[in-house]
């Protein structure tokens, strides 16, 4: 892969990465072909991760669709795949450690001890060996989308870090390989999460963060099938709560919630 991306560069040819874990779906492509307009050619790579995943379960159960991967990334247009194994990838199976404050305390870095380590810990390894001038990370994960940022600054890597918009279905969920794994009942209940944020956008303009706050959990009091984790409305940057949409530049609202087993995150910027 280095080798590879050396000639690349001595050809004066720029580099765009898009790193996954792989059962690609459209929201994937997406990274792909807004790299493919800004950067000479595009490396694609496919590592499921283990050091950020906190439960055994979810990593053994994570989709692996390599077959139909490798023909969506070549009807694509990426010119290269990356699919390292575990050992090559952690010879020695350690993480690191990055604390940004609230960024990568609370929420998700709260509800999944040691995830963002193993995220970051992942991404810089990726970046060292792929070396890419672009990289492009979806704002599905928008939590992990600014620790990536701040750890890029923080160590100092030369590589633009681009956030691109989250794909949905039709009906409004969030693309996600983990919607592999819902029953064609729990993705008609899943409806409910993208439903209750776009719902609390419309209200944000008439209503006081705490009021729609409280209208949007309450809107899984009913829902038996899936189980709230947690819902917050946030500064987009620092991730402090809100009580006044007036007093911050970007605000999102993030969610995180279980369909049985099967956990999915969504968010909405304001
Ligand atoms: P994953 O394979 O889930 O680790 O995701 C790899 C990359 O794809 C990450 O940057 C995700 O944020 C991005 N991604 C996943 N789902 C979506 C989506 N529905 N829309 C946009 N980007 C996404």
């Amino acid at each position: 892969m280095q080798a590879w991306v050396t000639e690349q560069r001595a050809l004066g040819r720029t580099i765009g990465f898009v790193p996954t874990m792989g059962a690609l779906h459209q929201g994937h492509i997406s990274l792909i072909n807004r790299a493919k307009t800004s950067c000479d050619v595009v490396i694609s790579s496919i590592f499921v991760n283990p050091t950020q995943f906190n439960n055994l379960e979810d990593l053994k159960k994570y989709p692996r669709t390599m077959t139909s991967d490798i023909e969506m990334l070549g009807a694509s247009g990426c010119d290269v795949l990356f699919h390292p194994d575990v050992d090559e990838m952690y010879p020695k199976m350690e993480k690191g450690h990055w604390h940004f404050g609230l960024v990568s305390s609370t929420l998700e870095g709260h509800f999944r001890p040691g995830h963002f380590d193993g995220v970051l810990t992942v991404v810089k390894k990726l970046f060292e060996i792929v070396n890419p001038d672009r990289a492009f990370f979806g704002e599905k994960d928008y939590q992990q989308l600014a620790l990536i940022r701040m750890m890029a600054k923080e160590e100092d890597l030369p590589i633009e870090i681009i956030g691109c918009p989250i794909i949905r279905e039709k009906e409004g969920l969030a693309m996600s390989s983990r919607n592999m794994r819902l029953s064609s009942l729990q993705k008609e209940q899943s409806l409910l999460i993208s439903r209750v944020l776009f719902e609390m956008v419309e209200r944000s303009k008439r209503q006081t963060p705490a009021a729609v706050l409280a209208w949007g959990r309450k809107q899984f009091d009913s829902e038996n099938a899936i189980k709230l984790e947690y819902l917050e409305i946030v500064d987009g940057a620092i991730f402090s709560p809100v009580s006044d949409w007036r007093e911050h530049e970007r605000i999102v609202i993030l969610i995180a919630a279980y369909l049985g087993e099967i956990r999915l995150i969504d968010n909405v910027t304001i």
